[in-house]
């Protein structure tokens, strides 16, 4: 690995990691479930034309990120609550079992977590509930906080979110920034406040981590066993993370070693 991001001794400081079919298995299959609500609700809440639908839904996700997006720009009017109660309240959440292995591994980690999702809050806080994994995060970057009502530009917090249901209503008409985007990126790294060049960003998407790659962070694409471009590492699973990235651990391992030595020559000019 290079040592240029070591400056300053600290090569990582933050990990920013995508949430579905990446802190669980794609062979889940929520994924399946996700997209026949979305068809469902094309088709009885959009009133699409119900041979067009698959193709459709298809179509805008890889146009625009999620079909969500693609729906909205194409004129669709809808609530996206509505949308998103419709999409995710139904999922057979079930399915996902405490998962107390990547738990400890999270738990492990030293460096800041936080999870950065195309979904909404709700689905976000059920899932990471489901996965025993609710307190291994810091926040939660989501629709909302990407979207928020009369949100033009990248909100200005300089923080982030650790509830994202306190920001209102949102919109239901403009442009929606989401993943691949690299605008999006962007937004999150100013909402999480953190260097490109000192966070890993963990995602199961061959688009986001290339676009993750050009906004300037570290790349690691999960469930995949082979490099695609713009990927630094690809893991078969996040439960691989610590054989595939050890340095993740090296500064707790460098600050026990120092516990270790004599005290330094004391620097800082007393008060
Ligand atoms: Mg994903």
């Amino acid at each position: 690995m290079d040592t240029d991001h070591r400056a300053g001794g600290v090569k990582y400081e933050c990990l920013l990691f995508d949430m579905d079919d990446t802190l669980y298995p794609l062979s889940l299959g929520l994924n399946l479930f996700c997209r026949q609500n979305i068809q469902e609700y094309m088709l009885e809440h959009l009133h699409i034309e119900e041979s067009e639908v698959p193709k459709m839904c298809l179509d805008l996700y890889r146009e625009y990120g999620t079909t969500m997006a693609g729906l909205k720009l194409l004129g669709y009017e809808f609530d996206n609550d509505e949308f998103h109660a419709y999409v995710h309240g139904r999922l057979p959440y079930e399915k996902l079992k405490p998962d107390p292995v990547l738990r400890n591994l999270l738990l492990s980690m030293p460096q800041r977590k936080i999870i950065f999702t195309n979904a909404d809050h709700a689905h976000a806080v059920q899932v990471l509930n489901r996965l025993g994994l609710e307190d291994c995060f810091e926040g939660i970057i989501c629709f909302e906080t990407l979207n928020p009502l009369k949100q033009i530009n990248v909100p200005d917090n300089d923080h982030v979110p650790t509830d994202s249901t306190d920001s209102g209503s949102f919109n239901s008409h403009s442009q929606i920034l989401c993943k691949p985007s690299v605008e999006a990126f962007e937004a999150a790294i100013r909402i999480a406040n953190v260097d490109p060049n000192k966070t890993i960003f963990f995602d199961d998407s061959v688009r986001n981590v290339e676009s993750a790659k050009l906004a300037g962070l570290h790349t690691v694409l999960v469930g995949h066993s082979d490099l695609v471009p713009g990927a630094d590492h690809a893991l078969n699973s996040i439960h691989n993370i610590k054989e595939a990235l050890p340095e993740i651990w090296e500064i707790e391992e460098a600050n026990q070693q120092q516990k270790m030595q004599p005290p330094a020559v004391e620097t800082m000019v007393q008060a």
